[in-house]
């Protein structure tokens, strides 16, 4: 289901591949010349070809290449270059003069210094999967009470679960091995077959659902129904009666747990295709890989695409990878970044100064992609699991305040050195003061949560959802224009305010005001988010439970 920023890291390593171009030019440029003054001592007409041939492979592809990269101008000086030095291959008998080429080499040069001065022209995104219309997934609900089986299947509609639903174990049974396997079975124990015939139904339910994950919900509250819940298979066990918010909550965490983001691996080697082979092995496992061969661009990398785990070269032509190791480690916000290294036997007192600057694990190589897999996977695990205890807010799981901004300014940085654009959202729910009075204090915390939930649902993985005060979320989206982000945030509106939060018998709707700011108007993190803010104000102002996006610039 997640599928990873596939757009942003495909357009980092497009931009990448450009910045290893731009910084590979002044070396090119400085062989061609090279090449081209050796013209002068040829000894025959031969010779004189070979060297004029070589020289044309070279300006040919730095032609077309910095053209692909949006850089016309050396682009076109490349092609200059190459068209003459193509006459001259075709008219071999043309009088030599002296240095034919250096005023072309000159202004090759002269371009190569503006293109590497240039703000990096923007790497054109590809394009980016649409957001999910909150499909969450499926849910078969076995249920006798006609009444909550209604509530529960409304309520679940809203965050995106398609409830299909049987009011008998019979029913079930009869239906079951033509459906594809929901997402989730949610189980009342009691049905009219008998006060355990929701059990049996589970232990009797078709293969195709052996891996599904099963709810039970029950009024039995002994340890023998619980047990049996259990041994049949059942994740959870929610005491009726059950508010449809409970069931979401535990829904939410093994649908959540059977379909996280992969793990992202940075990987550097300074021969390329080491990063190669394993980029591929890792690749493979499903794992989202990062390769790099330069290890000047570790930091930089680094910050544009927050790996899980960096997997590093201990020997490399100008730096050791226990440097490096320890520079990530003096970074906060990467201290705790798990680093393997990848080394060859023999170097044990190498190992242990790498071991003692920070690295979490050493492979040797050749590294047996078993081995490499486990790894990395383990290591990563026990990252994500203690990164997300300590930014996520623990009310609604979202990223909390000072995530939020960090983030913002990560986002900020690669417009900057990429291109691109960044819309930013500012929702504040309305009369929330209200709703804690007159029902207290948990149900407004059941609805932040629920909030939480639907953003999560309705936005890409390469979005970004905070909760940035008490009942107040910024939301970050990367790659979309204003208007696109007005459009998402009405259409979660609507949604939000067709829930019914239950109060006991009665359905209660809140609503929420929104702020919007878009990066082409505003340039600093700061003043975008002042923006979005006042935006925020001008929604309440003006009624409350509405869109409003800030006009103009500063
Ligand atoms: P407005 O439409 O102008 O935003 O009105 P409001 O009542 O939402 O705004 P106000 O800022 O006056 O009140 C916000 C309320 O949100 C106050 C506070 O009790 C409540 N709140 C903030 N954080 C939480 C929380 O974590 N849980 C709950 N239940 N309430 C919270
Ligand atoms: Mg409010
Ligand atoms: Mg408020």
């Amino acid at each position: 289901m997640s599928t990873g920023p596939i757009d942003t890291r495909l357009a980092d390593s497009l931009a990448a591949i450009r910045d290893q171009f731009l910084a590979s030019l002044p070396l090119q440029i400085a062989h061609l010349r090279t090449t081209l003054d050796t013209l002068g001592n040829a000894a025959n007409d031969t010779e004189r070809q070979a060297i004029l041939r070589q020289a044309h492979v070279t300006a040919h592809s730095l032609a077309g290449t910095a053209g692909t990269f949006g850089y016309p101008a050396l682009g076109s000086a490349a092609r200059t270059l190459e068209f003459s030095l193509r006459e001259a291959l075709e008219a071999p008998d043309t009088p030599v003069v002296p240095d034919p080429y250096a005023a072309h080499v000159d202004s090759l040069v002269f371009q190569a210094d503006a293109a590497a001065r240039e703000r990096p022209p923007p790497v054109r995104p590809p394009p980016l999967p649409p957001r999910p219309h909150a499909h969450a997934g499926s849910v078969i609900l076995i249920e006798d009470d006609p009444a909550l089986a209604n509530r529960l299947g409304a309520y679940l509609h809203h965050f995106g679960y398609e409830v299909r639903h049987f009011d008998s174990a019979t029913a079930f049974a009869a239906a079951a091995p033509s459906l594809p396997p929901p997402t989730a079975l949610l189980i009342d124990n009691a049905l009219p077959e008998g006060a355990l015939a929701g059990i049996q139904a589970a232990i009797a339910r078709p293969d195709s659902m052996r891996d599904t994950p099963m709810l039970f919900m029950s009024a039995n509250d002994s340890q023998a129904a619980r047990i049996g819940a259990l041994r049949a298979g059942g994740q959870a066990y929610l005491l009726k009666p059950v508010e449809p918010a409970q069931v979401l909550d535990a829904l939410e965490s093994v649908v959540d747990a059977a379909s996280g983001r992969p793990y992202r691996v940075l990987i550097l080697d300074d021969d390329p295709a080491m990063v190669a082979h394993h980029s591929a092995v890792l690749g493979a496992a499903g794992f989202d890989t990062v390769g790099l061969d330069d290890p000047g661009r570790l930091l930089d990398v680094m910050r544009d695409q927050a790996p899980d785990i960096v997997l590093l070269d201990l020997y490399m032509p100008d730096t050791s990878g226990s440097d490096l190791a320890a520079m990530i480690h003096q970074i906060p916000a990467f201290a705790g970044v798990p680093i393997l290294f990848v080394s060859a036997e023999h170097d044990i007192a190498a190992q242990q100064a790498a071991m003692l600057s920070g690295g979490d694990d050493f492979l040797i190589k050749p590294v047996d992609p078993d081995r490499l897999v486990s790894a990395v996977r383990y290591r990563a695990a026990r990252h994500r699991q203690l990164r997300e205890l300590m930014k996520n807010d623990s009310l609604t799981g979202l990223l909390d305040h000072a995530s939020v901004k960090e983030r913002l300014a990560a986002e900020m940085h690669r417009i900057d050195r990429h291109g691109g654009t960044l819309t930013v959202a500012m929702l504040d729910v309305d009369h929330f003061k209200q709703v804690n009075d007159q029902h207290g204090h948990a149900l407004g915390d059941r609805i932040l949560r629920e909030l939480a939930m639907l953003l999560r649902r309705r936005l890409r993985s390469s979005d970004v959802a905070g909760r940035y005060g008490g009942e107040e979320f910024a939301i970050l989206l990367p790659n979309t224009g204003p208007a696109a982000a007005v459009d998402l945030l009405n259409a979660i509106r609507e949604d939000f305010g067709q829930i019914s939060h239950f109060v006991g018998e009665q359905a209660l709707h809140v609503t929420f005001s929104v702020g919007i700011a878009s990066q082409t108007d505003w340039t600093t993190p700061e003043t975008l988010l002042m923006a979005a803010d006042a935006a925020l104000y001008t929604a309440k102002k003006s009624g409350r439970n509405r869109v409003v996006l800030a006009s103009g610039g500063a």
